[in-house]
């Protein structure tokens, strides 16, 4: 064989790219790391999952503290102070972006600065400051991940027109806030600002929020919303978007075909997201592409001979970063010769982190309906649930699509206080393949938010105690 000097190129050091390479090196592969940024860890780490999440937290603090009162404290005044928030967050994104540093270093990984191209044959030309070098490898994983989907004609800038990443520098907190798209990145937004004060419009073309999700969680969080005052426009089209000066305004033409005159002081476009597969040479290569995300076979390799890819690149995947990890993991044991077991697309949880939080994995009621199974649900509200009552999260509920025949679990779909924690039994449960009849006997500790999975498990059967 022919000799090279790394068994292992990873192009990306997002959840996808960083965490196969620390895999790579636990198991004895000469790997190598290019990162185009000067900070290692993604989208997720940088500009996504965490500094929202740092954000939500915050949110959820003040909020508390703004209504203690109904706890019994009295804060006198209690005052937002937004910078500090923001360099909380910062810290956070810097610890951790400083952590994946020293785990890729311990794994014995070597990173490389600089802008990946791949020139076909196992090679990759990484170009920096310093110039351009060429390396080999015996496998090549593209983990370059994706960015904000702009809408034609709109460019982001730091003032007015934002994506998420323009919009997690923001020095002050906006009066108002118009959201074009309510998918997870949408209405997770939604949820901070609106806590921190913003007056937030959320305006989506589909005909619910969160649509991928089952449609009654699309309508408790589209009622909840309403309820707290963020506007939701559904089947609703935003056009002629234009700075002002002191902001954007944009046309509404809602779902009954009224025309309206929107104004506010920042515009979000969370619309989806773009596959970073241009201009990185893929050309070069027989790699298959889908409408711009690459095609992979179940152990994440291409057409291309020893290149392999993961996370947002890929076709048929949802863009999250468990995702992204674990299809790292897959390529890595399937290239080390150790067992690799493929990703089972109806096993991965989608958590949207909103107030009420929502949690699923599996089937919507709808997709089991239309894929033929004998379909028997079991609902339990929060409203029963004690713990939800002393945490003051009355709203949402716990639904199971299960099927008669055999009590097989499909899915499980939870909107709730934490149901993007809770939903981690669903899917434990689901991977060991339990059936609703095991988790009926499965003993939930009391008084805890997850007794209302295991009740709305007993609901298949109409058995549920507190509901
Ligand atoms: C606001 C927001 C919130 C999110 N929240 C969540 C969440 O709560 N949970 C969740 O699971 N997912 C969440 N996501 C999605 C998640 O961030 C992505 O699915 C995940 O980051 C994908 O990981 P990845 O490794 O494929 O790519 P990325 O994280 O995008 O990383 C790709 C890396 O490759 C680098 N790169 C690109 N091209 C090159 C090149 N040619 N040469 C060298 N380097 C290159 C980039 O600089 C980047 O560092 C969120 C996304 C956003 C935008």
């Amino acid at each position: 064989m022919k000799k090279v000097p790394y068994d292992l190129i990873v192009i990306g050091s997002g959840p996808g790219g960083y965490s196969a390479a620390i895999r790579a090196g636990q198991y004895g592969l000469k790997t190598a790391l290019v990162e185009k940024q000067a900070r290692l860890g993604g989208t997720c780490l940088l500009v996504g999952c965490i500094p929202t999440k740092a954000l939500l937290h915050t949110a959820d603090v003040w909020q508390r503290i703004v209504h203690a009162d109904q706890e019994g404290i009295h804060c006198e005044n209690p005052r937002l102070d937004y910078p500090k928030v923001k360099a909380r967050k910062d810290a956070i994104v810097n610890k951790h972006s400083n952590g994946v540093a020293m785990l890729l270093k311990r794994a014995k990984v070597e990173r490389l600065a600089g802008y990946a191209t791949l020139l076909g044959n196992g090679k990759v030309e990484v170009q920096s400051d310093s110039g351009v070098q060429t390396i080999e490898a015996r496998n090549i994983i593209v983990a370059t991940g994706s960015e904000a989907r702009m809408l034609p004609g709109l460019e982001p800038d730091p003032d007015f027109i934002l994506t998420n990443i323009e919009i997690l520098n923001l020095a002050a907190v906006p009066k108002s806030l118009i959201i074009i798209g309510a998918g997870a990145v949408g209405v997770e937004f939604a949820s901070i600002f609106h806590r921190f004060g913003t007056e937030v419009t959320v305006v989506e073309m589909l005909p619910r929020i969160v649509p991928v999700e089952d449609e009654d969680i699309s309508k408790e969080l589209d009622r909840v919303f309403r309820k707290r005052k963020i506007r939701v426009e559904t089947g609703a089209r935003a056009e002629n978007i234009r700075k002002t000066g002191q902001g954007v305004s944009l046309t509404l033409t809602t779902r009954e075909g009224k025309q309206e005159q929107l104004e506010a002081e920042k515009l979000l476009v969370a619309v989806g997201r773009k596959p970073n597969t241009e201009n990185i040479g893929l050309d070069r290569t027989k790699v298959e592409m889908d409408r711009g995300f690459i095609r992979v076979n179940p152990y994440q390799q291409t057409a291309e001979p020893g290149l392999y890819a993961i996370g947002d690149v890929v076709a048929g995947t949802p863009q999250l970063a468990h995702v992204a990890t674990m299809e790292g993991m897959v390529a890595v044991a399937h290239m080390a010769g150790k067992p690799a077991i493929p990703i089972n697309k109806n096993r991965i949880p989608g958590c949207t982190y909103t107030e009420p939080g929502i949690g699923s994995v599996g089937l919507t009621e709808a997709q089991a309906r239309a894929q033929g199974y004998q379909v028997k649900v079991g609902r339990f509200p929060f409203a029963g649930n004690s713990r939800a009552t002393i945490l003051g999260h009355h709203e949402g509920f716990v639904k199971v699509v299960s099927d008669e025949r055999y009590g097989e679990i499909l899915g499980v779909h939870i909107i709730g206080p934490e149901g993007f924690e809770l939903v981690a039994e669903a899917v434990a449960a689901m991977e060991a393949e339990a059936t609703v009849e095991t988790m009926v006997h499965t003993i939930h500790a009391h008084p805890t938010l997850y007794e209302a999975v295991g009740e709305a498990f007993n609901a298949v059967y109409g058995l549920s105690i507190n509901a």
